[in-house]
């Protein structure tokens, strides 16, 4: 689950990490109120005023301004809630603002000039193991700096038997070039983080830009912070976090009826049991010249009721010229699935594009036998070629 940045900086907080204050708010007003409160903590008349969407790169999409009093704190706001912020992460469409962060300005001047650096904890797929990612090259795209100057980019590996160790941390700093107080806190920094990712049960942070103020304090200027899913029972407070404003209004209806749904942008629906399979089917299609337009795992109880659900949330998608089903019958029968499939089609009545189904297990010949004899625009297959040659057939 992905949360805003200023949710994601109150989890940093929690747990020690250093971030640069703000108050989230709906409203110019409240965009007031906040500099006020905000003035009276940390002195700073300037504030930046960040919009609160689930994308990166807002800074340059006009989503990031700074704001030199309470005058252009209000008009700031103004403009940024209300806007379809649009950046690189973005649709071209963009996203609409609801809220903005007003935070204070951490990059006054003084005996340094402010510092830029990068760092994301993630888990390293190929070692199975948590890994620091950081660099030098802070504020832009690590993209970019990944393609440029790839040797700019630095990685700690945490062995889990023993968490992160100091010596880790101080590493991290020193090759961050720094030394002194800045050295001191960026330890700290990395120590505070790490422990916040794993109590926090996240599988993602992003912390781009991690400040080197003026004054030598490191800071959570930015956070991108992904929580895991299957993690969520046991953090309630970070569950509540959820804005569902955010997300594909089809994924949102798909949790409510408990499928596990995952919007993409092809031209094929897909409904297959069992997430191993769905990935299998998705490649078939591609192979066949088509797109996927969603992943969907319904799940081993595909029953009528589930196929239907399930056939109009892929029917949300305008994009969908076709449908191909891939079930495999192991506990649920592949005659249940088809009289499903054939009950589903005629109680919708508005599916108007090309079914192919292929059931594989139990009952499998049954199950043909009941597609081939519905009269309806369905077409079953047998094996998993002739699925996808049908399904390059009918999008031809
Ligand atoms: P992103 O564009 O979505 O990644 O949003 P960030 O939170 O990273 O902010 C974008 C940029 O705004 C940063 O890289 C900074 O250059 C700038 N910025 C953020 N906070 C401040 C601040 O307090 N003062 C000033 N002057 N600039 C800031
Ligand atoms: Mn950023």
């Amino acid at each position: 689950m992905n949360i805003h940045e200023y949710q994601g900086k109150e989890i940093l907080s929690s747990f020690g990490v250093r971030v640069q204050r703000g108050i989230v708010a709906q409203d110019p007003k409240e965009a007031v109120e906040a500099a006020k409160k905000l003035t009276e903590q940390t002195g700073t008349g300037w504030h930046v005023i960040k919009a609160q969407v689930h994308a990166g790169g807002r800074g340059k999409g006009g989503g990031v301004k700074l704001a030199k009093n309470l005058q252009e704190v209000e008009e700031i706001s103004g403009q940024i809630i209300g806007m379809n912020l649009v950046t690189p992460q973005t649709s071209a469409e963009g996203k609409k603002v609801h809220q903005v962060l007003i935070a204070e300005d951490v990059y006054y001047p003084g005996d340094n000039e402010p510092e830029e650096y990068y760092m994301s904890v993630l888990l390293n797929r190929a070692t199975g193991r948590n890994m620091i990612m950081y660099s030098t090259e802070g504020g832009m795209d690590i993209e970019t700096v990944a393609e440029e100057t790839p040797h700019l980019i630095f990685n700690e590996e945490i062995d889990p038997s023993t968490g992160l160790l100091p010596f880790q941390a101080r590493r991290i700093a020193f090759n961050l070039g720094l030394s002194g107080t800045a050295f001191k806190e960026m330890t700290k920094f990395v120590m505070s983080l790490y422990e916040a990712f794993t109590k926090s049960d996240s599988t993602l942070f992003e912390i781009n830009p991690v400040l080197k103020t003026s004054d030598d304090k490191i800071m959570a200027v930015d956070a991108k912070v992904t929580l895991d899913d299957n993690a969520l029972f046991r953090h309630k407070d970070y569950a509540e976090m959820r804005d569902e404003r955010e997300e594909s209004p089809v994924e949102v209806e798909a949790r409510a009826v408990g499928l596990n749904y995952v919007d993409l942008d092809g031209n094929v629906g897909c409904m297959v049991n069992g997430a191993g399979l769905a990935m299998a089917t998705m490649d078939l299609i591609k192979q066949a010249g088509g797109e996927p337009a969603n992943f969907l795992d319904v799940g081993g109880t595909a029953d009528a009721k589930r196929v239907e659900e399930a056939f109009r949330l892929i029917l949300k998608d305008e994009k969908v010229k076709a449908i191909l089903v891939n079930i495999f019958g192991g506990i649920v029968r592949c005659d249940r699935v088809a009289q499903g499939i054939v009950d589903a089609y005629k109680n919708m009545g508005n599916i108007n594009v090309p079914i192919i189904v292929r059931l594989q297990g139990t009952n499998a010949d049954i199950a043909k036998e009941l597609i081939d004899n519905s009269g309806l625009d369905v077409y079953s297959a047998v094996e998993f070629q002739e699925a996808a040659d049908k399904v390059q057939e009918v999008l031809a």
